[in-house]
């Protein structure tokens, strides 16, 4: 059977009404590419660049970071979809202290605190843009609910242009913009999102707990969290549909995009991208392709 799916390995993914989706991987650092490319990963549809933020005690240089987004970007011929920094709910950093809440999760976490902290913030987009020439870049931004965020952050990424461009160095102008929609607000209104930016990735993991208002840490709650509910179903449709209305595409980056008992669902939906850990890739390519 393992040898079975190592066939895969090179094999473009199409479904059976002929369509062509990209199968791709989750990564947490740079090194991790290999196992994607080990693993016949299309590219990578999520980097979770807070890990190059944790286990240290101050934040990565705009140097260090340069140099993990432009390995995964010269390693990597296909998209290579990079995340801005999703601090706050359950991940922390020594060096910088967060406010106590009483939900975390509700609270001052990801594109929120990005927004507040621009001088954080600022440091990772100048990385991203510096090692943009160095593939074909997709950069999304966790936890938005409305277009206003959106916009202030693209806001952010034009005074960085400016400062680059003033400072001579390079980047690309093809880099697409896009959001994680992850939080039901932003599913609600995917159509009118959609308009504004190049493309949305799926969050199902807050997804479904926002949606259903159950804790993704909680065991007592665990019998609640169900991606198969019609409810975060309808989300997952209204958000493909939203983006394709527009002429955008649609990924999911969450645990649910691997799961065997969802894939029939989101191929039939019109997912364009899934994304996995890297283990979970050649067995999604052969689902996706007998369904
Ligand atoms: C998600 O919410 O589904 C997701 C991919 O982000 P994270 O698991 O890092 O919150
Ligand atoms: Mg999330």
């Amino acid at each position: 059977e393992q040898e079975e799916l190592k066939k895969l390995i090179e094999v473009k993914t199409v479904t059976k009404a002929g369509k062509r989706v990209e199968v791709c991987g989750n990564i947490g650092k740079a090194s991790d590419v290999d196992q994607v490319i080990a693993n016949g990963g299309d590219g990578i549809g999520l980097f979770r660049t807070e890990f190059l933020y944790m286990d240290r005690d101050q934040a990565p240089t705009e140097e260090e970071q340069y140099e993990a987004y432009k390995h995964v970007l010269e390693k990597i011929s296909g998209p290579v979809v990079i995340r801005t920094l999703d601090i706050g709910g359950d991940k922390t950093l020594p060096y910088l202290p967060l406010p106590q809440e009483m939900n975390p999760f509700l609270g001052y976490r990801a594109i929120r605190l990005c927004l507040d902290r621009k001088e954080i913030f600022k440091v990772q987009l100048r990385a991203l843009l510096r090692a943009s020439v160095y593939g074909d870049l997709r950069v999304m931004f966790p936890m938005i609910s409305g277009i206003q965020e959106f916009e202030q952050a693209k806001a952010v990424v034009e005074e960085c242009k400016a400062e680059l461009t003033a400072e001579g160095k390079k980047f690309s102008d093809t880099i697409q913009w896009g959001i994680m929609v992850e939080i039901p607000a932003a599913a609600v209104m995917a159509d009118e999102l959609a308009k504004h930016v190049d493309f949305f990735s799926i969050g199902t993991n807050d997804l479904i707990q926002y949606t259903l208002a159950a804790d993704r840490m909680s065991e007592k709650v665990s019998y609640l969290y169900n991606p198969m509910h019609p409810a975060v179903l309808r989300l997952i449709k209204m958000t493909i549909d939203g983006a394709h209305s527009q002429g955008k595409w649609c990924g999911m980056c969450g645990e649910m995009a691997g799961d065997e008992t969802a894939i029939p669902t989101l191929v039939e939906y019109g997912l364009d991208e899934f994304s996995m850990s890297a283990t979970s890739i050649l067995n999604a390519k052969k689902l996706i392709m007998e369904n």
